[in-house]
């Protein structure tokens, strides 16, 4: 193992004995995350449901299942991704986290941006998107008026990253016009990580910054 699995296998063995918050009462088990440690693409969620509780692996129930899909449609394999949730453990009855979860699951959410270093974070729902532009000291109103752009945002230290703000996919499972919406977000999503993939991490540019280029 190298030195980002070693941290990776060392913040899955905490997840897996934590009690920090009353979920780890209901988990059967943890769900930490899956995907690349080297992506430039981190997705964050909400909480595993009962397909996710059952597996220990992330949106792999319906929602999951439709998440794939958006990403794949567009040449993004879900296995080059990183995919967590705000917290790591199933809340009972698919209940909302509360709030004073989602912060004590924090620690492990903020290790696991840390150690993949993304140049891009989605945030999938509103819970996802008050975390995340929370740590990034951008105010956040709902997904509905944040969605639609990206914003750039310095999130632990690691400067300048992409934030793009959508809907969750499981909202679209009940209601047909979001996903629509989804899909034209996962346009934009999938323009950005394929300028960030030619780039090759040589520089760490954005889609404005290409743009500008190009005219000079
Ligand atoms: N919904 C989420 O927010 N996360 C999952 O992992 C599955 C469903
Ligand atoms: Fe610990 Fe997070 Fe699970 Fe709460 S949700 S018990 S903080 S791992």
């Amino acid at each position: 193992m190298n030195s980002k699995e070693i941290l990776w296998s060392e913040i899955v063995s905490k997840i897996s004995k934590c009690s920090k918050c009353g979920l780890h009462r209901h988990r059967t088990n943890p769900v930490p995350g899956e995907g690349s440690l080297y992506s430039r693409m981190l997705l964050i969620g909400e909480a595993p449901g009962k397909s996710e509780d059952e597996e220990g692996r992330p949106f792999v129930g319906a929602a999951g299942k439709l998440l794939t899909e958006l990403l794949e449609v567009r040449g993004i394999k879900r296995s080059e991704v990183f995919i967590t949730n705000v917290v790591k453990c199933r809340p009972p009855n698919n209940r909302e986290p509360y709030d004073e979860e989602i912060r004590a699951c924090s620690e492990y959410t903020v290790s696991i941006i840390k150690l993949v270093s993304p140049k891009m974070i989605v945030t999938l729902g509103n819970h996802a998107g008050k975390f995340i532009f929370e740590l990034g000291g951008v105010r956040w109103v709902s997904v509905s008026r944040m969605r639609g752009r990206s914003y750039k945002m310095d999130i632990v230290g690691i400067k300048e990253v992409l934030v793009i703000p959508t809907y969750h996919p499981a909202t679209a499972l009940y209601n047909p016009n979001i996903r629509s919406v989804l899909e034209s977000d996962f346009d934009m999503i999938k323009e950005y990580y394929f300028i960030e993939y030619s780039m090759g991490g040589i520089k760490r540019r954005t889609l404005l910054d290409f743009i500008e280029g190009e005219h000079h």
